[in-house]
């Protein structure tokens, strides 16, 4: 047999398009919450690839049902249906407030469809002039053209001008600001229950339930974006759960495949009309490989143990955060909930989360940032306490080194 191309770090530099920095280890194993390099040093991982890895790596049960389905069937195209696909749509429709399911690949995709769905259906309705999205600052909701354009961040969508219109942003938290610009030409309000790319930024109840209100009164339709807060996350199934404020359509994907490419968009009946036959679709959307791994992710997640165990873990980063902090005060506030947690870094060290996550390396354990001043951690749902403790400690020797 030939022998594998050699790689190392300098080669993603050679190769690669450079929209990415990555760090300058690469990563060949995993199991659990941990991880190891070409070299065979060991991290513990506290980013789970982004709030992906939600089981950590090589799951048994999410393995298992990867290797049977690929024995079986990957894909046949929307032509024709399967199996896990609608197993995996009972199992989202029993356990929320929705109805109908769309499958598609990313988090993008599924805003993509949630706002597209928002527009025809004002259409649809006879309303021409319904087509206005309302989004907020610093919110995330994918990288397509459409979506990039909701988020709240410039920097990513300015370069690729001319923009999709129709879409206007108030601050976060901000139900005053919000409901000036919420009318009846308003057909969607997208927002993520909990900020992650912004800075892990919790809504408060107050501005969701307004937000809930003012949508009804306009008739626009709620989209919370929970690709992020989705899938346990925040220790509830979906973060809207604990907020008691049930939007119109949902978006998720990120853990629900655990690593699998996945999302999905979820609705009620009602809506779902509005996407009939041929009005949107993706090829590989729902195909039965990822839906099959997503069902066994989620049978795994959807459990009192699992849900439970998120508001264990919560607790043991918040002491051990805690604890480090007294010793060496960088954090100004440690927020978020569940296992997605972001730590403010304070005034004398702002702008300094990528260095400290570069140091965290060094001394292995693998962190986040969310913006330059908030280290941010999206572990595994289910890390075990001893693999909390070493990550700490290791993260811990990382702070002492950029306090000294
Ligand atoms: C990651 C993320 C997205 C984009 O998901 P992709 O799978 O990268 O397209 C959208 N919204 C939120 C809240 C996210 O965190």
């Amino acid at each position: 047999m030939e022998q594998p191309i050699a790689v190392t770090r300098q080669s993603f530099d050679d190769w690669m398009v450079p929209v990415y920095a990555p760090a300058d280890f690469i990563l060949v194993r995993g199991e659990g919450s941990q991880v190891w390099d070409q070299q065979g040093k060991s991290y513990i991982d506290f980013a789970g690839g982004i709030a992906v890895n939600a089981l950590g790596h090589a799951h048994p049960v999410v393995t298992a049902a990867l290797v049977e389905q690929a024995g079986k069937l990957w894909h046949l195209g929307n032509g024709y249906t399967n199996e896990p696909v609608l197993r995996l749509a009972k199992l989202l429709i029993d356990a929320t407030f929705a109805e109908k399911v769309f499958f598609c690949n990313s988090g993008a995709e599924a805003n993509e469809a949630a706002l597209k769905l928002a527009r025809k259906r004002a259409l649809d309705n006879g309303n021409h002039s319904k087509n206005q999205i309302v989004a907020f600052n610093n919110a995330f909701h994918g990288r397509t053209l459409f979506t990039v354009s909701a988020g709240g961040q410039p920097k990513y969508s300015k370069d690729f001008a001319p923009l999709p219109g129709g879409i206007t942003h108030t601050p976060f938290n901000d139900l005053a600001a919000a409901a000036e610009v919420i009318n009846d030409n308003t057909c969607a309000v997208i927002v993520e229950p909990i900020q992650g790319e912004g800075g892990v930024l919790p809504a408060d109840a107050a501005f969701l339930q307004g937000l809930r209100e003012l949508c009804g009164r306009h008739d626009a339709l709620l989209i919370f974006d929970e690709v992020q807060t989705g899938m346990g996350r925040t220790g509830d199934l979906y973060a809207y759960m604990q907020y008691g404020v049930v939007p119109d359509v949902l978006t998720t994907a990120k853990a629900l495949g655990c690593g699998f490419p996945i999302g999905a968009m979820l609705t009620t009946d009602e809506l779902a009309k509005t996407l009939s036959v041929g009005t949107h679709g993706t090829t590989y959307g729902g195909n039965p490989l990822a839906t099959a791994v997503a069902g066994a992710v989620f049978s795994v997640i959807n459990t009192p143990e699992v849900l439970e165990g998120v508001k264990q873990r919560h607790q043991w980063f918040l002491d051990g955060l805690n604890k480090i902090n007294q010793q060496y005060p960088i954090f100004s506030e440690i927020r978020g909930g569940g296992l997605l947690i972001g730590c403010q870094l304070t005034k004398d060290y702002a702008g300094k989360a990528k260095q400290i996550t570069q140091l965290a390396n060094e001394e292995g354990v693998i962190a986040l940032i969310a913006g330059p001043d908030v280290v941010r951690f999206t572990p595994s749902l289910v890390i075990p306490e001893q693999d909390v403790k070493e990550g700490l400690a290791r993260f811990a020797r990382a702070v002492a080194r950029i306090c000294s």
